[in-house]
């Protein structure tokens, strides 16, 4: 078969093929518990169903702007303007079919073949393959005192004559981190000193907990005009309103840019699908509480697994500020985080992403997304499969299992 280079180069996304290996398990009846989801249980909201369902009903789904509808960028300015109190044009405004769309039109629209991205690890798993995809060469930064966070010296350190932009996803998936203020602040101005794109993914900017704000980037940028600006802020209803199956994300940034990605996307799909950006318009323009009672539950269920993660001898948690995911280091017991990861879905039927799909081996991305139920039950069952103190024994269901791998 003669595939090209790029397509042999380019590997599955790991999160949206775990999402599949679940759903089959379960079909066949497998009490498989699905701690590598990366999607709110919850339904969508009312507002999107009702909106995208009068457009439906009309029978009259036909293309729009590929760039999106008006009243979307509408509904997307006033959003812009309540959380970033920052005043967008319609021509700063480009909806696409998901922030995964909205980014891969980005980098096809600034990077040349070679142009480096720089952006921190741990990262989206999707990052690194989206940037080969439009021609770029991903280069990670770890920080060297082994967090989450590296320092903007760090970030800084990684920049060179090929590096085009900087990603920051605050807070991260899939630590949970919320990065500080200095360091966003610190990267704004390494941007605007060095002519860098910075690319901020918020996409879980609305879920953060313990009180905190999230970190609002035009704040510390010196370019007040968004047409002289290289800050782009990206974001969708998938998570904060639980419609990742209607695939609306968006971008804010400069005209010329938002206009060069809308002449891409036109090319490419003529724009994301009328029935969804008419639900997008419905969730973002209608009652917010289920924003908030989600990001409730995913606290309450965040407390609840990163207690019973600590309880666990050598597990290393550091508490998620935000997100649904937890990134615990079970270098202590495995190394390996793929081979981790096949033991706990093999043995004990849970199902887990591995840390070295977003550049951190050791580690294992553990969602809390789902029922409180699943993140209780799903830890007992890591307990059980990994700690020499748990009992010898266990059911799953009515299935006994014995523990014969350690
Ligand atoms: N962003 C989610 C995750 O990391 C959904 C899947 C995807 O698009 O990667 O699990």
């Amino acid at each position: 078969m003669s595939l090209s280079q790029l397509a042999r180069s380019i590997c599955e996304s790991p999160t949206l093929k775990l999402n599949e290996t679940a759903a089959l398990l379960r079909e066949k009846g497998e009490p498989v518990i699905h701690l590598g989801g990366g999607e709110p249980k919850s339904k969508a909201p009312i507002d999107a169903i009702v909106n995208c369902s009068a457009l439906l009903s009309t029978g009259d789904v036909k293309y729009t702007p590929a760039d999106g509808i008006p009243a979307l960028k509408k509904a997307i300015i006033r959003y812009t303007e309540e959380h970033y109190q920052r005043l967008a044009a319609p021509e700063n405004v480009i909806a696409s079919s998901g922030a995964k769309q909205a980014i891969m039109v980005l980098l096809h629209a600034i990077l040349d073949p070679k142009d480096e991205v720089v952006f921190p690890v741990p990262f989206w798993v999707s990052y690194p393959e989206m940037i080969k995809l439009a021609g770029g060469v991903p280069v990670p930064v770890t920080a060297r005192d082994g967090s989450f966070q590296p320092t903007v010296e760090e970030i800084a350190e990684a920049l060179g004559p090929y590096t085009k932009a900087i990603i920051l996803n605050s807070p991260n998936n899939p630590s949970g981190v919320v990065y500080s203020e200095e360091f966003v602040a610190g990267v704004v101005e390494l941007c605007e000193q060095r002519n860098l794109y910075l690319v901020m993914d918020d996409t879980y900017n609305r879920l953060i907990f313990d009180g905190r704000a999230p970190t609002n980037c035009y704040r510390f940028s010196k370019v007040h005009n968004l047409d002289s600006s290289k800050l782009v802020v990206m974001n969708c209803v998938s998570k904060m309103y639980a419609m990742t199956g209607f695939r609306i994300g968006w971008a804010i940034g400069n005209r010329e840019l938002i206009r060069a990605m809308a002449n891409i996307q036109s090319q490419e799909t003529s724009g994301p699908a009328a029935p969804s950006q008419w639900a997008a318009v419905g969730a973002l323009n209608g009652v917010q509480s289920s924003v908030e009672s989600l990001r409730l539950t995913l606290e309450n269920n965040r407390n609840v697994m990163v207690n019973r993660l600590a309880a666990m001898d050598g597990v290393k948690v550091t508490k998620p500020g935000g997100t649904f995911y937890c990134f615990p280091d079970f270098s202590a017991y495995e190394k390996d985080s793929q081979k981790l990861s096949r033991l706990l879905l093999e043995k004990v039927r849970v199902v887990t992403v591995p840390g070295r799909d977003f550049g951190m081996e050791g580690h294992l991305r553990l969602s809390f997304c789902g029922a409180m139920r699943e993140v209780t039950e799903g830890i007992e069952r890591i307990r059980w499969a990994l700690d020499p103190s748990a009992p010898n024994e266990m059911f799953l269901g009515d299935r006994k299992l014995v523990r014969d791998w350690r």
